[in-house]
């Protein structure tokens, strides 16, 4: 293995023929499912609203994490630990920084959006409300190649996923699996707990919660990579789709009554 080899090298194969040791990652928006439903009338703006947190986390993932998927309601995260740009520990604490990262940018992006917002629409009006979870699992996977994507598949990778449904009473917090703790060290301004999850034919999982705490200093406050072409997408999109999709329906009405005519 070379040790400058990064993950987005040509050298890291797409395919393996065995399981490797990886670091799994998920961030999940809290009650996205809920808010879609009840926002039914106003999908538009939920799918707007949903497409910018999620451009926002994904412009923070950097190396050694890498994006293997986004599944709807989440961005699914892996770190290949063979192909390790960087020494351990540092790699520790680059993750570390990064996943506290994702709870301070998604806050500061609902903060952005909901400022000078004056849609009356159900997703508008509940934006501030919207939470990220994010979930970190370590252990092994194989990855596999289907029709030129990299997919990652073993039990861990279900593992992973099974942690979404937990019970852990908050809505913005890190969840660590007792395995994933060792793989990652957080900044010292999260308020740490430990607790145990129970899984069907996986059994007990040992975990470790991490919640911001509320005042941050100054200097630590997040801010998102927001362009003017970001804010310029955002306003078109806050404005012209409900008109153009209002159109669109008066258009199309109007066929509907000439054919019945
Ligand atoms: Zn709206």
């Amino acid at each position: 293995m070379n040790s400058s080899t990064t993950l987005s090298h040509p050298a890291e194969p797409l395919a393996r023929p065995a399981p490797e040791p990886v670091i799994l990652v998920l961030a999940d928006i809290s009650g996205y499912t809920r808010y879609m439903t009840a926002n039914a009338t106003s999908l538009a703006h939920s799918q707007l609203i949903i497409t910018e947190l999620f451009t926002a986390i994904l412009r923070e993932v950097e190396l050694p994490l890498a994006v293997a998927e986004v599944e709807g309601d989440a961005v699914f995260l892996y770190g290949r630990k063979q192909f390790c740009p960087m020494p351990t520990d540092e790699a520790r604490r680059v993750i570390g920084a990064r996943l506290a990262r994702f709870l301070d940018i998604f806050a500061a992006k609902v903060l952005e959006l909901s400022q000078g917002n004056h849609c009356t629409c159900g997703a508008c009006t509940h934006l501030p409300q919207l939470k990220l979870k994010v979930l970190v699992h370590s252990g092994e996977a194989l990855f596999y190649e289907l029709a030129g994507f990299r997919k990652l598949s073993g039990v861990d990778v279900i593992l992973a996923h099974r942690l979404l449904k937990n019970s852990v009473p908050h809505k913005h917090y890190l969840m660590l699996t007792e395995a994933a703790r060792a793989d990652v060290e957080l900044p010292a301004h999260l308020e740490a707990s430990e607790g145990v999850e129970s899984y069907e034919d996986i059994g007990e999982i040992r975990t470790h919660i991490f919640l911001p705490r509320g005042a941050r200093p100054p200097e630590a406050a997040a801010r998102p990579r927001t362009t003017w072409r970001d804010r310029a997408r955002w306003q078109a999109g806050l404005w012209w789709t409900p008109l153009v999709e209002r159109l669109r329906r008066l258009r199309g009405g109007t066929r509907e009554l000439k054919v019945a005519a």
